[in-house]
């Protein structure tokens, strides 16, 4: 047996043992260098192989090594980058890229219809149909949980049934959980299976600003007529049209073209439709007439599960510790989870070093702070004002109606949770009050949102603004 037959071999056996994303990631560009005396060289491309197959692999190595060759009795691996991507890739290495995300693929979906929309006459408006769908985004690689399985449900029941399942379907939730993921899959669903259908992804933004373009070109009615031949017409954050009436209006119109002909409409915000300052009531009671259904914010268990899914997606390994390491400290949203998740995995190649626990908090510790620090008195202040509809000097001066003392202590609490400040502090901040009241307050609300699960919706709620002020 050549060295190289004998690799091939014990990489079919690991390979049943381990999972694929590991093995391409561990196992990729390796080969044997030496077989000497019981002791196996193996060529490594990186520094970060080099202690992984050490460490972490090194029994699985070996015991499939001594059922070829009894006599092994060690491996040490070499890093040896030259050599190791020479390695002619084996059949189970052969098909890498399949397992890389669809964007490293290089795939952005663009839909050219043959009829162009618009006529070409000296007219900047594009000539053909762009759907805007990235092929990133996949029921697929969409990770379903207690936080986004209805609203998940609905999209995909919308996939399978344009204009018939629920139309309009509005999903809503906070930023970064999933909104655009989820739209963005129903339309790619859709390219997938029906490839003749018309769609088109827009955020509300962007639909304004082609709008108000198309009035001053004087082309209104090709922007009209583009909008009303969509079978799929997926509108992105739609409180952005909050306040813009003649968007509004004209949407009201697109909307009911699309909508008398059991043509799809999906539209996604930030907040249910009620919630929407200045939309218009009839568009408004257009929203609520279809199906509405949120995102919330995932639990801890689901962060770890999406970090482990995003992890192995990416061809990883990293310690449960380091997962919920981050998945205790990126809390907010899941779009940061995966900017933590990233700037690691950098590091670590970088520096090529393992992902322990401790690196975790090396290369994060300084986000994790960051992240806390965000919040200022201020905007604590302001959200509770806000929610609560009182004044700070309500909350500073002494009164002690109900009205007043409960926003009080729960601001108190917040300040404790969401600034770690100290409770002397908390208390001078608040109308120079003894420490012992804000410990009070903080440990009223503290157990009574065990409790009340009113009160524990509450402080979720408290907690997205506060965030969601902070984030725009
Ligand atoms: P939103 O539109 O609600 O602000 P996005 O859809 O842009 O949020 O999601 C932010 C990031 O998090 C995206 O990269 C998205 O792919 C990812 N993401 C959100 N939810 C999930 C999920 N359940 N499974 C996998 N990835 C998710
Ligand atoms: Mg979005």
């Amino acid at each position: 047996m050549t060295n190289e037959e004998l690799w091939k071999a014990v990489l079919g056996q690991i390979e049943l043992s381990i999972s694929k994303a590991n093995f391409i990631t561990w196992f990729k560009n390796t080969l044997i260098l030496n077989n000497q005396d019981g002791v196996i060289t193996i060529g490594v491309p990186n520094g970060f192989a080099k202690e992984w197959l050490e460490n972490k692999y090194n029994l699985y190595i070996l015991r499939a090594l001594k059922s070829f060759d009894e006599n092994i009795k060690t491996i040490h691996c070499v890093i040896a980058p030259e050599r190791a991507s020479m390695v002619p890739s084996g059949d189970s290495l052969k098909n890498v890229d399949a397992i890389k995300p669809p964007e490293s693929a290089g795939f952005v979906r663009k839909k050219l219809i043959e009829k162009p929309f618009f006529t070409a006459t000296g007219s900047a408006a594009p000539a053909f149909h762009e759907t805007n769908l990235n092929g990133r985004y996949t029921f697929e690689n969409f990770i379903v949980a207690e936080n986004n399985e209805l609203a998940r449900a609905a999209c995909y029941a919308v996939s399978q049934n344009l204009g018939l399942a629920y139309n309009p379907l509005f999903i809503y939730g906070g930023v970064g959980l999933g909104k655009t993921h989820l739209l963005q899959s129903i339309g790619n669903e859709v390219v997938k299976s029906s490839p003749e259908k018309r769609i088109k992804y827009i955020n509300s933004e962007r639909f304004t600003t082609e709008l108000v373009d198309s009035i001053k070109n004087q082309k209104i009615d090709l922007f009209k007529e583009y909008y009303q031949q969509m079978d799929l017409l997926i509108i992105d954050d739609v409180q952005f049209l909050s306040g813009r009436e003649k968007t509004q209006n004209e949407f009201f119109h697109i909307f009911n073209a699309l909508y008398q002909i059991n043509k799809q409409i999906v539209i996604s915000s930030d907040r249910p439709p009620k919630a929407i300052p200045t939309l218009e009531e009839r568009l408004r009671s257009r929203f609520e007439g279809g199906m509405i259904t949120d995102i919330s914010r995932p639990s801890l268990e689901t962060r770890m599960a999406i970090l482990e899914a995003k992890i192995s997606e990416k061809g990883f390994l990293i310690d449960t510790p380091a997962i919920r390491y981050i998945a205790e400290n990126i809390t907010q949203n899941i779009r940061e989870l995966e900017g933590a998740l990233n700037r690691l995995i950098a590091f670590c190649e970088f520096h090529r070093v393992p992902p322990t626990l401790e690196n975790t908090r090396k290369v994060l510790g300084e986000l994790v702070e960051d992240n806390r620090k965000k919040i200022a008195l201020d905007d604590v202040f302001q959200t509770i004002m806000s929610f609560y509809g009182v004044t700070k000097e309500d909350l500073v001066k002494k009164s002690r109606k109900k009205e007043i003392v409960r926003p009080r202590q729960i601001m108190m609490y917040l300040l404790r949770t969401e600034l770690a400040m100290p409770f002397s502090a908390i208390g001078e901040h608040l109308g120079g009050r003894d420490h012992t009241t804000s410990l009070h307050a903080y440990e009223k609300i503290n157990q009574g949102k065990e409790r009340k699960s009113r009160l524990k919706e509450e402080l979720a709620t408290l907690k997205e603004r506060l965030y969601a002020t902070e984030a725009s």
